[in-house]
């Protein structure tokens, strides 16, 4: 007899499991025969209940779903599975007489993965197993979406199939419910900082973070909200490490101390007596995309170590896209009307804007009998610079003209570029006296700054100043007239000077 050198042995065949759940017998049997012929292993489940239970217990590699069974149908069992880790990446095939669209839709909202509608031979359920599972049995290569490793069956008293359900819609409810509560920021305002602030808001809430913060990308401007009484020190950390996550994301050569930091909370909230709530313990960092770009950074942090349980990241996973949105929304909005309002070369606010605001604050003064003061500013002999070093230098003087007058005045006073080479500074709640020391220092600050002139020189300015009531003016006009005037006696009388108009003398 030969001696057998080699012999393969031939493969020992290990079926795919399919799990079905059709309430019909008839259909049962049908389904079983075309899935057997194919070489699958069937289980059948009479009913939604029973396909649940049977899912947990059975670990198939597919489940085929009937869409109306008794006691829970398809859909909900389909949510179910797909909710589960130990089942949500085993394919779900919808099975069904209907062939409406809504319910296709419905169907595959719930995370099934095709969509089959029965025929006499159901022809299409065989070609779609073998699709997503790839071919009879385990032998060949595992499909990309079969569950591996396999997870241990359960008890089926584990398999509270009821009670899932319950929660299961209860927190599809309630993430719906915080989706639509965010969804709904995209309307409150065009006020990009106070959208965002109320996104803030929401988020505090829903994922009980004391601080948490949006880092606008483009903007440099990082906006920590603080939801709660935090310790001061706890706050200085958060914004140290904002600061510290966000800076991947900015601008290349942006220093964080360009950043411009805006705590949009209740100063009360920030308490130097609350030890317990210093220190950073737990950091969480999301970039929010729009358009296809990274367009902000959300920051949660908390003092509790483990502060962000699972279902927290999960909410947090969902509510990513409608907050991206809703900020990416406020930051448009914001940037149109802040091109409307503002002067291209100089970024101050333009004429039109600067006579709305002027409108505003002097009815404001009017109504609260107190004080507004205007300085009206003007290059001196700046034709002669235009003239000696070219326009462009001339523009770029006005450029840093206006970072000189904004760094001089209050946050609440408005800087506005009135006409060519004429500067308007608002001063609201302000008398002459107070707006002539104003306006000295203005002329000082300019006198002295260097604009690297190519011939060293160095360029002043002229200010007509006018301080409402004392002026007597009777209007906004009237106020801008004064200061008009005093502005032309400055010249008059040899430039580089402040000059009180109306019947006011500085002392
Ligand atoms: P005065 O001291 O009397 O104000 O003399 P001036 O030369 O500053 O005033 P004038 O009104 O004779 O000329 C204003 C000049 O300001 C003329 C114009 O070329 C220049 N100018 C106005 N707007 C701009 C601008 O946007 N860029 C540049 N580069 N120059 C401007
Ligand atoms: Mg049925
Ligand atoms: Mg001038």
């Amino acid at each position: 007899m030969p001696a057998i050198i080699r012999q393969e042995q031939k493969p020992a065949k290990h079926p795919y499991r399919i799990l079905v759940a059709e309430d019909s017998p008839t259909q049962q049997r049908i389904i079983k025969t075309v899935l057997s012929r194919e070489g699958f292993d069937v289980v059948i489940a009479g009913d939604g209940i029973e396909a649940v239970t049977q899912a947990f217990q059975e670990n198939p590699d597919l489940v085929v779903l009937d869409i109306e069974m008794p006691r829970m149908d398809g859909y909900q069992v389909c949510r179910l599975l797909k909710d589960d880790y130990r089942t949500s990446r085993t394919p779900v095939i919808m099975l069904t007489s209907k062939s409406q669209e809504t319910d296709k839709f419905w169907g595959l909202q719930t995370g099934a993965d095709r969509y089959v509608t029965k025929d006499f031979q159901l022809t299409g359920l065989a070609g779609a197993v073998r699709e997503l599972l790839g071919g009879g049995d385990k032998d060949g290569d595992a499909p990309a979406r079969c569950n591996l490793p396999k997870q241990p069956a359960v008890d089926q008293q584990d398999v509270d199939v009821l009670s899932r359900v319950n929660e299961l819609l209860d927190r599809k409810l309630y993430e719906a419910t915080v989706i639509n509560e965010i969804s709904k920021l995209n309307t409150l305002s065009e006020n990009c900082a106070l959208t965002v602030s109320s996104v803030l808001t929401v988020i505090a809430k829903v994922t009980d973070c004391p601080v948490c913060s949006i880092m606008l990308v483009e903007e440099s401007e990082l906006i920590i909200h603080v939801h709660g009484p935090v310790g001061n020190s706890y706050f200085e950390e958060a914004r140290r490490q904002a600061i510290g996550a966000a800076s991947p994301y900015m601008k290349p050569g942006t220093a964080s101390t360009q950043i411009e930091v805006v705590v949009d909370s209740d100063p009360s909230f920030i308490r130097e007596d609350r030890p317990e709530f210093d220190g950073i313990k737990s950091m969480l960092v999301i970039p929010l995309q729009a358009r296809g770009q990274k367009i902000a950074i959300l920051i949660l942090s908390s003092p509790r170590p483990d502060a962000f349980a699972e279902a927290t990241q999960r909410l947090l996973e969902i509510i990513e896209y409608p907050v991206s949105l809703v900020v990416d929304n406020a930051r448009l909005h914001e940037g149109t009307r802040r091109l409307a309002i503002t002067d291209g070369l100089t970024r101050l606010f333009n004429h039109r804007h600067f006579y709305e605001l002027l409108e505003q604050e002097f009815q404001r003064a009017v109504r609260y009998e107190s004080q507004l003061s205007l300085i009206m500013a003007d290059i001196d002999s700046f034709k002669k610079i235009n003239d000696a070093h070219g326009h462009q230098v001339g523009d770029e003087i006005l450029t840093q003209l206006a970072g000189v007058i904004s760094r001089e005045v209050r946050d609440m006073d408005i800087v506005a570029r009135y006409g060519g080479e004429e500067i308007a500074v608002l001063l609201p709640q302000t008398g002459p006296k107070q707006a002539c020391e104003v306006a000295t220092r203005i002329r000082g600050a300019v006198e002295n700054y260097n604009f690297h002139l190519p011939d060293g020189g160095n360029v002043t300015l002229s200010l007509g100043v006018a301080g409402f009531p004392e002026c007597g003016a009777s209007n906004y006009a009237g106020l801008v007239q004064v200061a008009d005037a005093a502005l032309y006696e400055a010249k008059k009388t040899g430039k580089n000077r402040v000059v009180a108009g109306g019947n006011y003398e500085p002392d």
